[in-house]
């Protein structure tokens, strides 16, 4: 069987137009984006790109108005194609947010992948982001805590169809997945590339794409964003809406 990427919104989260996505360009305007995880399979192997967003309560508390409908657990998109949580070998997460590694334990059979910088940040990050780590310093238990993980550092080719790449910026240790298939490389960008603005040009300052709004250090996305441009066919972003213009890919 040839690779097939699936894509699972596993919610909604409500946000600041202007200071998440497009800075500069709606400032105090509200939108609804949806939060995407992947699941990637040859037909033999089974490996998820992320574990999404958490139930509703938990949402609403990292972002008032945010919420997981009925069936959008990364589960229960997952009994949809037949497939349990112990079938999944590996998960490969793109970094440690809390909408992008929630339910993690689940996958009791899988290898976990991130970033060896992530892991260390996540594990004690800086007190500005606490809370989308749902750090232990705020009482909470966050989704990869007591989970035994795999460290990579740089480039790491996983299979003949998987490499990751570090795309730092969005947070520290933020890597993205690029899969080869036979119409080309797509590259799962996670929130290094954060929703469908973020791709078109910016005009204002002459950019072939935009910056988004969020994260720790400016250049780092800046140049991340760039090299997944240059070395995807085509982009799937973690919260743009143009992701779900197909219910698989390619
Ligand atoms: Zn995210």
């Amino acid at each position: 069987m040839d690779v097939r990427i699936y894509p699972f919104n596993t919610g909604f989260i409500r946000l600041d137009k202007g200071a998440y996505i497009t800075p500069g360009d709606g400032y105090g305007m509200e939108v609804e984006v949806p939060t995407w995880a992947f699941f990637v399979t040859d037909g033999k192997e089974k490996l998820l790109v992320d574990t999404g967003m958490s139930e509703t309560k938990t949402a609403d508390w990292h972002h008032k108005g945010s919420y997981q409908p009925e069936g959008f657990r990364i589960d229960e998109h997952l009994e949809k194609l037949g497939v349990t949580p112990a079938d999944i070998d590996a998960v490969f997460f793109t970094h440690l947010h809390w909408d992008h590694c929630s339910n993690m334990k689940l996958f009791t059979n899988a290898r976990f992948y991130v970033h060896a910088r992530e892991l260390a940040f996540a594990r004690d990050p800086h007190l500005l982001y606490y809370k989308s780590y749902e750090s232990k310093k705020l009482g909470a238990h966050p989704p990869f805590e007591d989970v035994p993980f795999r460290t990579v550092d740089g480039e790491f080719r996983y299979n003949d169809f998987i490499t990751l790449f570090p795309t730092p910026g969005h947070c520290p240790g933020h890597q993205s997945v690029e899969v080869k298939t036979t119409q080309g490389t797509y590259v799962i960008a996670g929130d290094a590339v954060f929703a469908d603005e973020n791709l078109k040009p910016d005009t204002h300052r002459g950019l072939s794409f935009t910056p988004m709004g969020r994260y720790v250090n400016v250049f780092e996305m800046f140049d991340s964003m760039g090299k997944i441009l240059a070395r995807a066919d085509h982009i799937l972003t973690g919260h743009g809406m143009g992701v779900s213009f197909k219910q698989v890919y390619p």
